[in-house]
């Protein structure tokens, strides 16, 4: 069974009394919408499809080539798992050809081990890697099989290859893993990597969790409030939604928090998104794009930079119309789109 994916989607409201967004500067990027792992808030299961018309190296290389001519300056390669895309190496070596300012990639780290070098040898500049706690058998269960002491091994090797700064993703559940804030900090912070906590977005198999597991980002920060100055903390400019909070005895260890559902961020979000079918899209939970996939296989990059700026009028305000918290969002594929 395929997902339901169709090429061009048309925007389910006029935003044109709006005033006009900033063009994108930053875009994620889903490479690939396959994945190793099925985490709970993402996938219903392992088995339930993936979406058809994903572009092939050449097509990719022409769609960046899009975006840059379109004015992007960060990219970050995500999906699914970018690192399942068996020519993930040359798509970031032909990136970093094109002088991109900021190159980085979202991974769940599972095949790290192996491509953390010739990552970094094609000029990744660093990478966020996704774990959501330090046990094994939470580990399995969380992700639906996923082995811990694998993505533990690719994170070393990214700490090897220099990769850095190291993010960290850990989506806070009620009951399942928010008795580990504690340790997953000290245990980043021992290793000078940064840990950021994610509330669980209503978005996809994440719908089905808020309202019994959410924890919010006030709640794990008054958690953490013996390890962290008492801020509200602040994003790093131009590095999307999280804040980060300085710990209180070492003002070079952080912690960030992203708080995509009780406080949605679309108002200061700069970002653009690329399916893994190569539909440019404005939002990651809503349902609306711009097909530009048959643009990237025909080789025609000015058609995909124009394209971008009719995405971009697509755009939910965040005042009136909220990305996160609209009710399309649980029926979308995160995978698809580029988490
Ligand atoms: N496979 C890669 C990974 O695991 O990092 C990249 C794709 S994954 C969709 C990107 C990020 O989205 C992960 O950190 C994941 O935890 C997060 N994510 C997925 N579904 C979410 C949800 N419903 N709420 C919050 N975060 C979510």
């Amino acid at each position: 069974m395929s997902l339901l994916v169709p090429d061009v989607r048309v925007p389910r409201r006029s935003l044109a009394l709006l005033p006009a967004a900033p063009p994108p500067r930053s875009v994620r990027i889903s490479v690939t919408d396959r994945c190793d792992f099925a985490c709970t808030y993402c996938r219903p299961s392992h088995h339930e499809g993936y979406a058809e018309g994903r572009l092939l190296t050449p097509a990719w290389e022409t769609m960046l080539e899009g975006l840059r001519r379109a004015g992007v300056t960060r990219v970050r390669l995500t999906g699914g798992e970018p690192l399942l895309h068996p020519e993930i190496v040359s798509i970031v070596a032909h990136l970093a050809s094109l002088g991109m300012g900021d190159l980085s990639l979202t991974t769940n780290a599972s095949q790290l081990a192996r491509l953390a070098r010739p990552l970094k040898d094609a000029g990744l500049e660093r990478v966020n890697i996704s774990i959501d706690t330090l046990d094994a058998a939470r580990f399995r269960a969380i992700t639906r099989g996923g082995e811990l002491a694998q993505v533990l091994e690719g994170l070393d090797a990214a700490l090897a290859a220099g990769l850095s700064p190291i993010k960290l993703n850990t989506v806070v559940l009620r009951g399942v893993n928010d008795d580990e804030l504690e340790a997953i900090v000290r245990w980043a912070w021992e290793r000078r990597m940064v840990p950021r906590f994610l509330e669980v977005m209503p978005i996809a198999e994440g719908a089905k969790l808020v309202g019994a597991h959410l924890v919010t980002a006030a709640e794990m920060k008054a958690r953490l409030a013996h390890l962290l100055l008492a801020e509200d903390g602040a994003p790093e400019p131009g590095k999307g939604p999280a804040k980060y909070v300085a710990a209180r005895h070492d003002p070079g260890l952080r912690v960030g928090f992203i708080s995509g559902t009780s406080d949605t961020f679309c108002g200061t979000c700069d970002r653009l998104r690329v399916s893994s079918t190569g539909v440019l899209r404005p939002c990651l939970a809503t349902d609306d794009g711009v097909a530009a996939g048959a643009d990237a296989s025909a080789g025609d990059a000015d058609a995909i930079a124009a394209k971008v700026a009719e995405a971009w009028t697509l755009k939910p305000d965040g005042e009136v119309w909220k990305g996160c918290t609209e009710e399309t969002a649980k029926s979308l594929s995160i995978r698809a789109i580029g988490g």
